[in-house]
């Protein structure tokens, strides 16, 4: 598929304090590693625009936007914590708006016939931030963001969000259990942070699909219940664009996740993810850089399956 990389400059300003793991080198090491990847190094690599409070807005609330659109620091040595692993220095503002405009800017260029899918190589993280309270390394749920400007904007009837993160996307969850436009699916390792996204929480008339693994789960079983249990659901949905919460902290060198996976692995859910964008949702695919904290695995995964996705061709859709 024609893919195209957004990221923004303005996501090595967002600094936390040590000896905390979203890390600038985070963004760093994907960029190198996508450089590093020869299908991948020629590309551009789109500098995003700020999301507009408007557009942040259809996500969050008032409160929500105030506390982040007035939480940066005075001192530009200081940190605002919202809980004991999510803060803002002077710089946030601009990177966490800048990723939420990233998967904006993506859906702008899908919809415009500019790309059909797009990865956006962007920090902090967003899938925690819920409709009223950042959390867990995220300020702006990015994904939510731009799921919510594919509906409003642009008139679209429903849109899914796969979340492949070791981590449960309680924020994404938090947007579809009051937005029936939204379907939100997630894999997941349970229990884990943050210690939401059990099987039997189904959302509004099954808008939610939660597909829970143990710790120790490897790719095969990971990709078999991603296959079986996750992406049918959402294909019956029918949805009209797919968002994806690409985190790689399922990757066996993972410091925070106990699963198995490797890049292989996420190489096959890219194939996965294209077929269904394919068949559901006339290619349109945006993928937000979610978790991952093992530098060079993240790297890796994250070159691997945006590689995946600008060669466009899954397993299965290979041979149509
Ligand atoms: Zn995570």
């Amino acid at each position: 598929m024609k893919t195209v990389i957004l990221t923004s400059d303005a996501g090595f300003d967002h600094r936390v304090p040590p000896p905390h793991i979203e890390t600038p080198a985070r963004l760093r090491g994907v960029l190198d590693a996508m450089a590093d990847t020869p299908s991948l190094s020629g590309m551009e690599r789109i500098q995003a625009r700020p999301a507009t409070r408007e557009e942040v807005g259809r996500m969050h609330t008032s409160a929500h936007l105030d506390a982040v659109f007035n939480g940066e620091p005075a001192s530009h040595e200081a940190f605002h914590g919202f809980d004991f692993d999510t803060y803002m220095c002077r710089g946030s503002l601009n990177a966490a708006l800048r990723g939420a405009g990233a998967a904006v800017q993506a859906v702008d260029m899908i919809m415009a016939g500019e790309a059909e899918a797009a990865f956006c190589a962007t920090r902090p993280p967003g899938h925690h931030a819920e409709r009223n309270r950042p959390m867990g390394f995220c300020l702006f749920n990015n994904i939510g963001v731009a799921a919510m400007h594919a509906l409003d904007h642009y008139g679209l009837s429903r849109v899914a969000i796969i979340d492949i993160d070791v981590h449960h996307g309680n924020g994404s969850q938090d947007l579809a259990e009051s937005e029936p436009r939204v379907m939100f699916a997630s894999i997941h390792e349970s229990p884990l942070y943050p210690g939401t996204g059990m099987e039997d929480e189904t959302g509004l008339n099954g808008n939610v699909v939660n597909v829970t693994v143990a710790a120790g789960c490897g790719g095969d079983a990971w990709l078999a219940r991603l296959e079986t249990d996750l992406l049918p659901r959402v294909e019956a949905f029918a949805p009209e664009f797919v968002f994806v919460s690409a985190g790689f902290d399922g990757h066996r060198a993972d410091p925070l996740g106990g699963l198995l996976l490797d890049e292989g692995d996420y190489i096959r859910a890219a194939e996965r993810l294209c077929d269904l964008a394919r068949k559901s949702a006339s290619s349109r695919l945006v993928c937000c850089l979610e978790g991952g904290y093992d530098i060079g695995a993240l790297g890796r995964s994250a070159a691997a399956f945006t590689e995946t996705l600008s060669r466009g061709q899954g397993s299965h859709s290979a041979v149509l």
